[in-house]
């Protein structure tokens, strides 16, 4: 465990503040006066006594259920030995200093939360993120990519009551996440929280894995709590504070805009969206009345490109007087290069005459896309439905193939990923694989009708496969002829315990030309538009004889002791790239052989800042920058647009047209997920649109909750294409809704 490296105190229970803050936070009215010692005038700035000015202004009563709900660290172990049930409800967290000079050792790193929180149900316990997967992860919005940061602090949560802790960051050195760089840092998440027994300083479990009934903290989803935690990066040796631009309508209930940026000892300017601003408008015609309004920051994408920044933004009231003098007031917590800790203050005032008025829109740079049309005017949007053949059985019945293309196009959407392969098994007729029939052909080609269907509705079909899955069943002894490594069991992945696992060996050169072949002759015998390839990666890592001996031959490595732990070496990255690459590659070229202008798509990735540390060998990236795929889409779950778009430019960035990365939004809400708070968010789910029985657990989402999602991803990542994952999670009324609220306009495919 790693130790508190920093100047700043380790937390502890402050009793004597107990008192006074239950006071502060609910508003109890003192019954008499009682003189209190003032605080020496070095303290005023240390982050105590501004926790303390903070919960003035602190009102959890205005909380809705919803956000009071999210800020409970429900203290349920989901691993370790320890039993037990506690609670704790975090009322303050703000990150110490808003501008914190780069180091390069992070031992020397010196920045820190403040935390408050209200210990609910207690427990003999301590909490620490100091270890594992117990940090605390932030974005850097500037730099695209996340960096974690494990603390030094304890949680003592063994008595009711309100307590305060100093979180000093100890160090960003994890298996995940990547190094410190300048930038603007926005907190994404928190991992565990490790439980310690406070006796005996002992590990004995960790709490908000956000598994079983258990929400985690929503750290992310808490905007106040966000804002108070942002914090910029830069190389403090030498800097330059400025409120570089002001920006108003200056009409009546307009807006008022500043970008309040650094320049750092490297000279790059950085914004710095932790800062405090306000602006007091206010009018010549009447000196006496102004009015002061608090900036809040707001993520603006830059006009070309995926570059994110900060501004500042307030609505003027909208009783207001024209006004026509803006006086703005900037500070910010600067811990500079020597450590210290000190508030710096900027200031700028401005007439109406100083300053022509600019839109709120322009001043956000939106207005960004404009939408792709056919000449007669239809939208060209992609809009692509996966459905799970295990509960949508579209393949069973001519009926069920009908009520899924019925379903799709009630939808809007214009694109079919039918599952048609899948543990080894072909769910479409083929002479190239085992079928779900078995011996038997099917009575009918269910496949050739709904494609029939889906082409009638103006609904492309691109049958999505499941590239590496080989056999159904976990263990050899349960697969069974016709799966796919059944037949072939030399195409099975060998993991390092000498198992054969149920997936395909990506590395075998006979797996991937039977498998593109298998594609070649589906293209051929129906008249698809397209393939998407999902499960396109290793998934575990092979170790089996043929592995080795052409891993020594082609890079004079042993392949065992180079996939023994991460991080790897490059050349056993590159090795696992290479496999998933030339399948990809083959599908691409078999695909052009047959007909010219089928699509090819996948599905899925992987955080570029973790490569050296995966095992899959996915890079989508490099797939779509070569051409061999048309799209691919990723996994956006939630619905936050600000966490699902700083996840897709991640992404994005890595790639020569961004257009053509897709969110995949889920039309489903894990039971897990489902609160009291959100419970009319969602419905209970038992059949499918097909009459399928789908397991339990799961709810259908209602599309309403994704309207904020497709709209950030239309109008800031000007995408051209989104997924919907899954069929099996729609419900009559869903579907219906779907296509009214969600896609409203018909679309065509992109
Ligand atoms: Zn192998």
């Amino acid at each position: 465990m790693s130790g508190n490296k920093t100047s700043t105190s380790t937390g502890a229970a402050l009793p004597a503040l107990v008192v006074s803050l239950l006071g502060l936070c609910w508003g109890v009215q003192a019954q008499e006066s009682v003189a209190r010692k003032v605080e020496p005038w070095w303290l005023n700035g240390a982050p105590e006594a501004r926790a303390a000015r903070r919960l003035q202004s602190l009102h959890p009563e205005q909380w809705s259920p919803q956000e009071a709900e999210r800020r409970v660290l429900h203290l349920a172990p989901t691993m370790g030995e320890f039993q037990g049930y506690g609670k704790l409800r975090l009322l303050d967290l703000f990150a110490t200093a808003a501008l914190v000079h780069l180091v390069d050792d992070p031992a020397r790193f010196r920045q820190s939360l403040y935390a408050t929180y209200e210990v609910l149900e207690p427990l003999n316990l301590l909490l620490r993120s100091s270890s594992g997967s117990g940090f605390w992860s932030f974005d850097n919005v500037t730099a695209a990519c996340p960096t974690v940061f494990y603390s030094g602090e304890a949680w003592d949560v063994r008595e009711r009551g309100v307590f305060q802790v100093n979180v000093p960051f100890t160090t960003w050195q994890s298996y995940t996440g990547a190094p410190l760089t300048p930038g603007v840092h926005r907190l994404a998440d928190h991992g565990l929280f490790q439980m310690y027994d406070p006796q005996a300083n002992k590990w004995v479990g960790a709490c908000n894995a956000g598994q079983g009934k258990y929400p985690p903290l929503g750290l992310a989803t808490t905007p106040a709590l966000v804002r108070s935690t942002l914090f910029t990066v830069a190389d403090l040796t030498d800097y330059r504070l400025e409120i570089k631009r002001v920006a108003t309508d200056w009409a009546r209930g307009g807006y008022v805009g500043v970008e309040l940026t650094l320049t750092d000892g490297q000279g790059q300017v950085l914004d710095l969206p932790g800062g405090e601003v306000e602006a007091t408008v206010s009018s010549k015609t009447g000196s006496h009345e102004a009015s002061r309004l608090s900036l809040d920051p707001v993520v603006v994408y830059e006009r070309q490109g995926l570059d994110a920044r900060y501004k500042f933004v307030a609505r003027a009231p909208q009783e207001f007087f024209d006004f026509d003098r803006l006086e703005i007031n900037a500070s910010v917590w600067v811990r500079a290069a020597e450590g210290l800790l000190r508030e710096e203050h900027l200031s700028k005032t401005l007439n109406r005459s100083d300053l022509a008025p600019t839109t709120l829109a322009a001043f956000e740079n939106r207005e960004r896309r404009k939408d792709a049309r056919d000449e007669a005017g239809k939208l060209r949007e992609s809009r692509a439905l996966t459905v799970h053949e295990n509960f949508v059985k579209w393949w069973e019945t001519p009926e069920k193939a009908r009520q899924t293309v019925a379903a799709a196009q009630q939808m809007g959407m214009n694109i079919l990923h039918v599952y048609v392969y899948q543990h080894g098994l072909s769910y479409a007729p083929s002479k190239l694989r085992g079928t779900v029939w078995g011996d038997a052909p099917p009575p009918v080609d269910t496949f050739a009708l709904l494609i029939d269907e889906a082409r009638a509705a103006g609904i492309s079909v691109q049958p999505m496969v499941c590239t590496a899955s080989g056999a159904m069943g976990d263990d050899e002894k349960g697969w069974a002829a016709p799966q796919m490594l059944k037949l072939h069991p030399d195409w099975a992945l060998v993991n390092p315990q000498g198992k054969h696992r149920n997936i395909a060996d990506m590395h075998s050169a006979e797996f991937r030309a039977a498998f593109i072949a298998y594609l070649a002759d589906l293209a051929r015998r129906y008249e698809i538009d397209g393939v998407s390839l999902d499960f396109i990666r290793c998934i575990e890592q092979c170790v089996c004889k043929r592995c080795q001996r052409e891993y020594r031959a082609k890079t004079g490595g042993d392949l065992v002791k180079d996939a023994a732990k991460p991080p790897f070496p490059v050349r056993y990255v590159e090795w696992q790239e290479g496999a998933v690459a030339e399948m990809v590659k083959g599908v691409r070229e078999a695909l052009n052989g047959v007909r010219p202008g089928l699509k090819l798509s996948t599905w899925g990735h992987d955080p570029p800042a973790d490569r050296l540390s995966s095992i899959q060998g996915r890079r989508p990236d490099v797939w779509l920058n070569n051409g061999w795929i048309d799209w691919f889409a990723i996994g956006t779950y939630g619905d936050d647009p600000q966490q699902a778009l700083a996840y897709w430019r991640e992404i994005a960035r890595t790639v020569d047209h961004p257009e053509c990365v897709w969110p995949l939004f889920a039309t489903y809400l894990g039971a897990q997920y489902r609160t009291e708070a959100n419970a009319n968010e969602s419905v209970p789910i038992t059949l499918t649109v097909t009459g399928d029985k789908i397991h339990g657990g799961v709810f259908a989402r209602r599309p309403q909750v994704l309207v904020p999602m497709y709209k950030a991803f239309r109008d800031i990542c000007k995408s051209n294409g989104f997924g919907l994952f899954d069929l099996c999670y729609v419900t009559q009324e869903t579907a219906r809704d779907t296509g009214e609220v969600l896609f409203p306009e018909a679309a065509g495919p992109w």
